[in-house]
């Protein structure tokens, strides 16, 4: 079976690491791919938004089935275009995708179907806007309703915060057509965790839980990154948590999108919080695996993911067996130091051999390039590493074990990845 995989991060490259594991995989390819999967698939440079360039490399090569990291190419509308080709792809469709890609349209969704989510307003007019912070509680939450990489979500504490916030997306324009809209919506108090779940349509199977570390200094100190680090499982999903997450999210959303004409088929991720109360609320949703969850998600899946991917495409889910181990794992990201505002690029990275020779332990590359035959730094969030733990203490010093074999000049890495684990357990 050839299978193409689209993307360059870590995320994809632990999506190569674990199709590449399948006995049915004859052929493995990544658009563009980085040099971490470079050994495990050949790299064609193709960008993972350019669909069209996609598709006929898909059907030159006799793809069989496709897969897509990066939401970009999802809310593009990649899976819509790839099944009109006759093409097998996993994802969602460009309907369903909107999900993550149209941050009102999630809400719209979640309160017709009743999920429950923080209250919110609409907003294209800063004036309109301003008048309702004035009204507003703080902290309240503002965000660009489209793609913004992360960026486009403020939580502000002051009402100088929040007109700086309305200001810079409805006047400024600074995320473009993404800002035209924004959400003014409540700030809910409590724990987050990630919850993903396979999806064929109709029905869902969820992966185990993580938890990811979006700001950039300990502590949860500084500004928002794609995610420092993350772990699985998350201790806050309890039992009883995982529950209502499948009946009262999950169940219902999944439900409601088929009534919309918009069946869900991929990956879908709930962002949560578990608020003051017990009761989870739905944060954000995304179409696609997280980036670092992934990470520390895949490596503890014991089925073949490539069975999965079908089983989601045939809607066969509920049939299909799926495993998880019963350790834990931890992710530990590299960055560069500066990230995620400005920071340096080209230089070379050492002791990641060593650190990848530990048992139980996967370094994934994400911002790595080649040069001159050796590994360079090329963006801010550089490598992951992962190391599994029979709990989440020994994963911890498993991965900080390794990680800290890595260097390269102007490297930054939280410390406490994990820590919030550890403190809920106590
Ligand atoms: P990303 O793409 O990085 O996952 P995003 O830009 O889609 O993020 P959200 O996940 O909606 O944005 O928000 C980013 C972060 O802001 C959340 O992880 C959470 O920490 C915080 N946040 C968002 N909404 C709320 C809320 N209503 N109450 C409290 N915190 C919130």
């Amino acid at each position: 079976m050839k299978i193409l995989l689209i993307g360059s991060g870590g995320r994809e490259h632990a999506l190569a690491w674990k199709i590449s594991q399948s006995p049915r995989v004859t052929k493995l390819y990544c658009a563009p791919g980085n040099p971490g999967i470079a050994e495990l698939a050949e790299c064609v440079s193709i960008a993972a938004d350019n669909i069209s360039a996609l598709k006929d490399f898909a059907l030159q090569n006799k793809i069989d089935l496709t897969v897509v990291g990066p939401e970009v190419p999802l809310t593009l509308g990649i899976v819509d275009e790839f099944e009109q080709a006759g093409l097998k792809i996993f994802g969602p469709s460009r309907a369903a995708a909107q999900l993550e890609g149209s941050k009102t349209f999630a809400k719209k969704i979640m309160k017709k179907y009743k999920i429950p989510t923080a209250a919110y307003e609409v907003f294209d007019d800063a004036q309109k806007a301003l008048e309702h912070v004035y009204m507003s509680r703080f902290p309240v939450v503002i965000k660009a309703d489209g793609l913004a990489a992360g960026k486009g979500v403020t939580v502000a504490i002051s009402l100088v915060e929040a007109k700086r916030a309305i200001n810079a997306a409805l006047k400024d324009k600074v995320f473009g057509e993404s800002g035209a809209k924004i959400i003014i919506e409540e700030f809910l108090a409590g724990e987050e965790a990630s919850l993903l779940a396979f999806c064929d349509g109709k029905n869902f199977v969820p992966m185990v839980s993580a938890q990811d570390h979006k700001a950039v200094y300990d502590e949860d100190k500084g500004p928002n990154t794609g995610g420092m680090g993350a772990y699985s499982p998350a201790p806050v999903v309890t039992e009883t948590v995982l529950r209502q997450v499948k009946e009262t999210i999950f169940r219902p959303m999944l439900d409601g999108l088929a009534k919309e004409g918009a069946p869900y088929k991929g990956v879908l991720y709930a962002g949560l919080m578990i608020t003051e109360s017990g009761e989870p609320k739905v944060v954000e949703f995304n179409c696609r695996f997280g980036d670092p969850e992934t990470q520390a998600v895949l490596p503890r899946l014991q089925t073949d993911i490539v069975d999965i991917f079908e089983a989601c495409l045939d809607g066969k889910l509920a049939a299909q067996n799926i495993e998880w181990s019963e350790a834990a794992a931890v992710c530990v990201v590299l960055a560069a130091d500066g990230y995620p505002g400005q920071y340096a690029k080209g230089q070379e990275i050492s002791g990641l051999a060593a650190a990848a020779a530990w048992p139980d332990t996967c370094v994934f590359q994400a911002g790595t390039a080649k040069q001159d035959g050796k590994l360079v730094t090329s963006g801010g969030r550089v490598l992951g590493v992962t190391a599994l733990g029979a709990d989440i203490k020994t994963a911890i010093k498993n991965a900080y074990k390794a990680a800290d074999l890595i260097s390269f000049s102007g490297l930054h890495k939280r410390k406490d990845i994990g820590k919030k684990a550890l403190a809920y357990l106590k």
